[in-house]
């Protein structure tokens, strides 16, 4: 296990390739330039096993230890951009309107060509790594078509490990726990069918609006009244559109929201709850609904002893005192999970300091954080694969 000044050196270079992607963002599974830029780079390593477009521009790169024979683990990271103009001001700001690495994926893609190179120079450890770099996380699809497309069983991989940076957690520190560490998220979309009208004649109309602000009020009681208060569970209405004119009672009117969970019975619970009380309250004033709802990305679950290799690794680059092993799980989704359901692992979260929040247009990825993101993957190489 290595401190954290052993990466150090990196940093400068690693950080140049970070601007690099920053300045030119790409989105969902078009990441022409930016696979191309990360398979150029694997190569000048002298990494010689690169395979290029799977879901579409993912890339898996395999790097032999020189300990001997071993098992292979999987290293994540994700490359996408968002769409979101960007305000942060820094030099190396997008180059592209409307589209900015927001969520930090560009440090992460850094962080892993840093390590990879780390890796391939010394090679000080047993078996195989698998440097997984993934298209379309934002989209929550690309993790599930890569596992879809069979990485796991093509590579060997046995284990797999995933990491994101964390603004408000200082830069040199990071937070981890056992068993779930991101929520589980689910969309619905409500469509109150009402009787339009003369907005002065409510009497003889049904008006959907009112209808579908009740059901808003509703879906929070359910929070509050019908799930354990000790089980972690959101609902967010986040779309409402209805109605065009001031003087018409609309004839429907339309709601969509974000369902987000920790317990794995909760999807089966609000897909029915949340039908029930809105048709409950629309049929009370002679509408009704349709709904649909659809489950989108899976808990993550960190797995036990793959967590303590985590913690090891974290725990040897910057002392025990700097990581949190038991940490809260959020309630944000990620598509890493569909990764940890096929194969155990953990994905750990690392300081990017007093920054934006990821998503914001202030937002941009600390460089300090790089090396010790770079220093995390060597340790947990060395560690996972000793001889
Ligand atoms: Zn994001
Ligand atoms: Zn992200």
């Amino acid at each position: 296990m290595r401190g954290v000044e052993a990466f150090k050196e990196l940093t400068e270079e690693v950080a140049e390739w970070r601007h690099y992607l920053h300045e030119h963002p790409e989105l969902e599974y078009a990441l022409y330039n930016t696979a191309t830029f990360v398979a150029e780079k694997l190569a000048s390593f002298g990494i010689n096993h690169i395979e290029t477009g799977i879901a579409e521009t993912g890339i898996v790169a395999l790097i032999q230890g020189e300990l001997g024979d071993g098992p292979t683990i999987g290293l994540r990271a994700d490359m996408d951009a968002l769409p979101i103009m960007e305000a942060s001001n820094k030099p190396w700001s997008s180059k592209v309107p409307g589209k900015m690495h927001g969520c930090g994926h560009d440090g992460h893609t850094a962080m892993l060509l840093g390590a990879a190179k780390y890796l391939a120079n010394t090679r000080n450890f047993k078996g195989t790594v698998a440097l997984i770099f993934q298209p379309a996380e934002e989209d929550g699809r690309g993790g599930e078509k890569m596992v879809q497309e069979g990485i796991m069983e093509r590579f060997g991989v046995s284990r797999v490990f995933g990491m994101h940076n964390y603004p408000g957690l200082e830069v040199g520190k990071f937070m981890i726990c056992s068993g779930p560490i991101q929520g589980g998220l689910d969309d619905f979309d409500l469509i109150v069918k009402g009787k339009g009208g003369h907005a002065s004649t409510p009497h003889h109309n049904i008006d959907p609006i009112v209808i579908g602000a009740q059901i808003i009020v509703g879906l929070q009681a359910l929070v509050s009244r019908c799930v354990d208060p000790r089980e972690a569970f959101v609902i967010s209405v986040t779309k409402m559109h209805a109605g065009d004119a001031y003087n018409i009672i609309p004839q429907n009117a339309e709601i969509s929201g974000t369902v987000r969970y920790i317990e794995p019975h909760l999807p089966k619970f609000a897909e029915k709850a949340i039908l029930q009380v809105a048709q409950g309250i629309a049929r009370g004033f002679g509408a009704d609904v349709d709904f649909d709802y659809r489950r989108l990305e899976p808990i993550t679950v960190n797995h036990e002893a793959e967590t303590r290799l985590a913690v090891e690794a974290a725990r040897g680059l910057v002392g025990a005192k700097a990581v949190d092993d038991r940490m809260k799980p959020g309630m944000g989704a990620e598509d890493f999970a569909y990764m940890l359901q096929a194969r155990p692992g953990a994905y750990i979260f690392l300081g990017n300091g007093a920054t934006a929040s990821v998503h914001n247009p202030a937002y941009d990825f600390d460089d300090d954080a790089l090396p010790y993101g770079i220093g995390y993957w060597v340790n947990l190489v060395e560690g996972a694969l000793a001889a």
